[in-house]
């Protein structure tokens, strides 16, 4: 028996030095053939959680990336399954940085949401990390290619029956700046002070609200 571990990305800073901790006894064989990352922790504690060794955090796995449907709930006293919350949809939002500017993108007429301003990017496909679900939108959107720097915030909302998580991260263009969206009517680069002063999409307004309290750009190597 081998034990089939995918390490993964930190969501946070995208250090590939993840720590799985497993909570549970494993079988010896499997004990012996895991690798050196997946740290047994016994009977007691909450579940399986991850641990970054470059940045220090520290996350669920459920709570990142695509969300699988969850499976229905078994009620003892009713004997029937109930069906359980529609998994939240996660999408991501780059902010992509120049010099003291960050990028801003509206809706454009015709899209859900239309004529708010909102950072680029979209939904997390399947197996795709949030970094990796940001570098193809941004590629398919906005036809540039970007360095991900460390995730600022999550910010919340509707998506009809579902919750929305929106990660945002920040971002660099990789050469050109980009010019035009295939979701947006307009891209304004605006000075970090002045973010607030327009119509924000709901779960976009903490994240800007954290960067004009002062959050830093940070990237894996500066
Ligand atoms: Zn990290």
């Amino acid at each position: 028996m081998t034990i089939d571990w995918v390490r993964g990305t930190c969501p946070r800073c995208g250090s590939d030095q993840v720590l799985h901790h497993v909570i549970g006894m494993p079988m010896l064989e499997a004990y012996e053939s895991s690798p050196p990352w997946v740290v047994w922790e016994g009977c007691m504690g909450l579940g399986p959680e991850r641990e970054c060794e470059e940045c220090e955090h520290s996350w669920q796995s459920e709570d990142v990336g695509f969300a699988e449907e969850p499976e229905p709930r078994y009620d003892a006293r009713a004997d029937e399954e109930l069906p359980s919350e529609p998994a939240p949809l996660r999408v991501v939002g780059a902010v992509i940085v120049r010099g003291e500017q960050i990028l801003t993108a509206r809706r454009a007429p015709g899209k859900s949401t239309a004529g708010l301003w909102e950072f680029p990017g979209g939904k997390i496909e399947p197996e795709e990390s949030p970094q990796q679900a940001l570098i193809r939108e941004l590629s398919e959107e906005l036809g540039i290619e970007v360095e991900i720097g460390w995730l600022i915030g999550r910010g919340e909302g509707d998506a009809g029956d579902r919750d929305l998580h929106l990660d945002c991260y920040w971002a660099r263009p990789v050469g050109a700046a980009p010019t035009a969206s295939t979701d947006h009517d307009l891209l304004e680069w605006v000075d970090r002070r002045d973010l607030q002063g327009r119509d924000w999409a709901g779960p976009d307004v903490p994240i800007v609200e954290t960067i004009v309290a002062g959050a830093v750009p940070r990237f894996r190597r500066s």
